[in-house]
């Protein structure tokens, strides 16, 4: 391991071992991912009762399971939950019976047309109790008596969520929620909980015009419990992404928000295109993740959201082979810099004012022109950067407007920017103006 200390690395190690934990919407799994989160990056860590009213919704009961097994006719231990927790359908009530074959294949679900995986599945708002198994290990199946256990509770108890702000120099913020349900699943969402926890711990380090707030939510129930509870937060937020499978080598996938052309959709757009990486851009629509809740119409906020190889359409999505496999330290690297990327766009994009306006101001005795014609291709750029953002500060363009009209990087716009605001030519507009 002499490449111990790459991002990529960490942030595999830490899915690595969160890997193995039986997650759910509710939980002591969801409470020990917390936790082993929080040891690197601080979080609160909050427990809202069953039962609370959420919206339309109530906050359900808390599921736990320490145990979860099939014995065939013959003796054997044919389905075994510590083995991988996959197996049992997740929020499963508890059973402790014997059945024949034919009742129990009721309660069996399988992949047919990926007969080695271990499907996962959940029913959360109905009681019922099941297992799932590969499609092979099914076919196999004797006639005969089965036994089934389920050592699980469904019990009044808590829903748990973690929850970081970070304050910047204005109380407007940005969002980055994440689902912490899954079990034993990589891509989804450990990737996802993998990149925020550093997304935190980078941002915590840089002078931040706004503040971020984190989410560590259930799916779905997560987020309406957030939002219920938060109705005034919730309007300070200016930007947002739901950040989910992150984690596997494909390209990245951008689901713009609910209203389609926001700073945040330009900001993802502008960074995928200005740094070349292969990209599919879908348009909002009213399932996927979390991004439902908070493009809800009474919320419409402006939230997207940033994957790799995206929601269903993935063969490993939802089954045991987007294991840790699937996922690569590398990818989750890029996938955090891209975040970076995009908070950068959003940090800098502000308006300017050219104070000069009248015709072009004389840039070589200011020291910006390269009078002896430079022959950097950078130094060109940086160069047409400069007139472009001297031409559109007219209290009217942000840099994020400049860059998508010159078609330069934003960070050679902020550059120039940064450029002329040293010298008398270029203010910041006020935040009014
Ligand atoms: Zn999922």
């Amino acid at each position: 391991m002499s490449d111990n200390d790459s991002i990529g690395k960490q942030m595999y190690r830490l899915v690595e071992e969160l890997y193995p934990i039986c997650r759910s919407i509710t939980g002591n799994g969801v409470r020990r991912t917390l936790e082993i989160v929080s040891r690197s990056t601080p979080m609160t860590i909050h427990e809202v009762k069953t039962g609370t009213p959420v919206f339309d919704w109530i906050v359900p009961k808390e599921w736990n399971i320490n145990d979860a097994y099939i014995i065939a006719p013959n003796g054997e231990k044919i389905v075994d939950f510590k083995k991988n927790n996959l197996h049992v359908l997740n929020y499963s009530s508890p059973i402790n019976a014997t059945l024949p074959l034919e009742k129990l294949k009721e309660h069996l679900y399988t992949l047919p047309d990926h007969p080695e995986w271990i499907p996962y599945r959940t029913s959360y708002y109905q009681e019922r109790w099941g297992f799932c198994l590969s499609h092979n290990q099914f076919i196999g199946l004797k006639e005969g008596d089965y036994k089934v256990v389920i050592d699980s509770s469904l019990s009044d108890g808590h829903l748990t969520y973690g929850e970081h702000l970070i304050k910047g120099e204005t109380e407007d913020e940005v969002l980055l929620s994440c689902h912490i349900c899954h079990p034993s699943l990589c891509n989804d969402n450990l990737s996802g909980i993998a990149l925020m926890a550093h997304l935190i711990n980078y941002l915590s380090q840089q002078k931040l015009r706004y503040s971020y707030r984190f989410l560590f939510i259930p799916g779905t129930i997560g987020s309406i419990t957030w939002l219920s509870q938060n109705e005034n937060t919730a309007k300070k937020i200016k930007h947002g992404l739901v950040v989910v499978c992150v984690g596997d080598p494909g390209a990245f996938t951008y689901k713009r928000s609910r209203d389609g052309n926001a700073e945040i959709d330009r900001a993802v757009l502008n960074v995928l295109t200005k740094a070349e990486l292969s990209h599919d851009v879908i348009d909002f629509y009213p399932y996927g993740y979390d991004e439902r809740q908070y493009c809800s119409p009474g919320f419409n906020l402006h939230v997207g959201s940033l994957s790799r190889s995206t929601h269903g359409c993935f063969p490993e999505y939802h089954t045991s082979a987007d294991n840790l496999s699937f996922i690569t330290a590398d990818a989750m690297e890029e996938s955090l810099n891209t975040y970076i990327a995009v908070m950068d766009v959003l940090e800098n994009n502000k308006t300017y004012i050219n104070t000069s306006p009248k015709c072009e101001p004389q840039l070589g005795k200011r020291g910006l022109y390269d009078s002896t014609g430079g022959t950097h291709t950078n130094d060109k750029n940086f160069q047409m950067a400069l007139l472009w953002v001297l031409n559109l500060s007219d209290g009217s363009h942000t840099l994020l407007d400049i860059s998508e009209r010159s078609e330069i990087q934003f960070s050679t716009i902020k550059q120039a920017a940064a450029a002329l605001c040293g010298t008398d030519l270029l203010v910041e507009a006020s935040p009014s103006g």
